[in-house]
């Protein structure tokens, strides 16, 4: 991946305020890579901290399908998704697709402010990463 990286954002309801929190904090350094959210993450930050954010669908309605389908088109570099533990989603099931294809496609995810900590703070945030990818080919042309 490039030193641009292309990095989603989403927060469910309840943790959207722990991720404005951050985003406020590292806006400058996130201003220099392309943003993407799900829809009402995407306006809060981009309202707040006047950030250019690609805006997909809301969550709830197609949001998270969307992000998955640009992670597996490798449009998508980075996710941070800060998802509710404590309450039960319609969507949960997009949920845990989304994060099923940011671990198929070893994309860096933070799920939590302490990893997205660590994420922004590492050397490979702001430079050129050579992203290793596993070969799944095996495993999907297996013998019924
Ligand atoms: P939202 O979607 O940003 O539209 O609230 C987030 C989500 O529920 O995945």
């Amino acid at each position: 991946m490039n030193a641009s990286k292309r990095i989603a954002l989403v927060a469910h309801d309840e943790r959207k305020q722990d991720l404005l929190a951050w985003v406020r904090i590292h806006t400058d350094t996130l201003a220099r890579h392309a943003l993407y959210a799900t829809g009402t993450t995407g306006k809060l930050l981009a309202d707040a901290c006047h950030l250019n954010i690609t805006r997909m669908k809301s969550g709830p309605l197609g949001g998270d399908q969307m992000l998955g389908a640009m992670i597996a088109n490798e449009e998508l570099d980075m996710l941070i998704f800060f998802w509710d533990p404590m309450s039960a989603q319609p969507h949960d099931v997009d949920v845990k697709a989304l994060l099923r294809m940011s671990v198929l496609y070893n994309i860096p995810t933070a799920c939590n402010r302490s990893t997205a900590d660590f994420l922004i703070s590492s050397p490979h945030f702001n430079t050129a990463y050579e992203q290793k990818h596993k070969d799944y080919a095996a495993a999907i042309h297996r013998p019924v």
